[in-house]
């Protein structure tokens, strides 16, 4: 089975219709969306819709669970805050419920999908180093995870003895265990403005990390319509 992974939308609607339509012309088999549907961009209501109609698994986000009122507004930035607080006014209490009915954790198969650590998910802590995923390693019952929240493109592999991680678009698991992250649709900051998702064969065990192209522009302009951060709208052209 092929898998298209995806996470971290934050509310930018061209770079999520980029994704998917990449994502429907590779012919996967299923998708699955590791969180932050919404925060820092303008099109929260339509994200929320779009990947509610998908109806596949989704788990939640450190934004996501703000905005449902599951996480306190401490734990952002000024700029993260200010969407936050604006995203609650965009959506109805439909959404909201939604959004607050998710978990940070979910097990899908012979896959685990977490936002921030498998190891602490409901901290949301990033993914950083070689002893962040050997600690998520230790937690996870599956020999392959995912996880989003960093907005960085990578695959951390553990054989047993030793973490190692690559940045390689196009990487082949063997009999590793692997926790990657498929890099943000909505944000990256990887400094590839494009946005980013993962295919993961279960078969022969490739990890395809893909690029596209999308409006920026756009949802840059859609930012700054709504009287978000402008740093918000800027940080898109570089991918930071
Ligand atoms: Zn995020």
């Amino acid at each position: 089975m092929r898998y298209g992974i995806f996470a971290d939308i934050h509310a930018n609607e061209p770079a999520l219709d980029a994704v998917l339509a990449a994502l429907e012309a590779e012919k996967v088999d299923r998708l699955l969306c590791l969180g932050d549907l919404v925060g820092y961009g303008a099109d929260a209501r339509r994200c929320v819709e779009k990947v509610r109609a998908l109806d596949i698994p989704v788990i939640a986000g450190n934004h996501d669970w703000a905005v449902a009122g599951r996480l306190g507004l401490e734990y952002f930035n000024p700029h993260a805050r200010a969407a936050v607080i604006w995203t609650r006014g965009e959506l109805d209490d439909e959404a909201v419920r939604w959004l607050a009915s998710l978990e940070p954790i979910d097990t899908v198969g012979d896959l685990t999908l977490a936002h921030g650590t498998v190891h602490e998910p409901e901290l949301f802590e990033y993914m950083t180093t070689g002893y962040d995923a050997y600690r998520s390693f230790a937690a996870m019952k599956t020999d392959v995870g995912f996880v989003g929240h960093s907005h960085v493109p990578v695959a951390f592999f553990f054989d047993g003895t030793a973490v190692t991680y690559s940045v390689e678009a196009d990487l082949t698991r063997g009999d590793r265990r692997v926790i990657a992250n498929p890099g943000s649709v909505g944000q990256p900051r990887d400094e590839d403005p494009r946005a980013s998702y993962l295919v993961y064969d279960d078969e022969d065990g490739r990890l395809l990390q893909r690029r596209v192209e999308y409006d920026i522009e756009e949802a840059a302009r859609r930012i700054l319509d709504a009287g978000l951060p402008p740093i918000l709208a800027e940080r898109l052209h570089v991918g930071r």
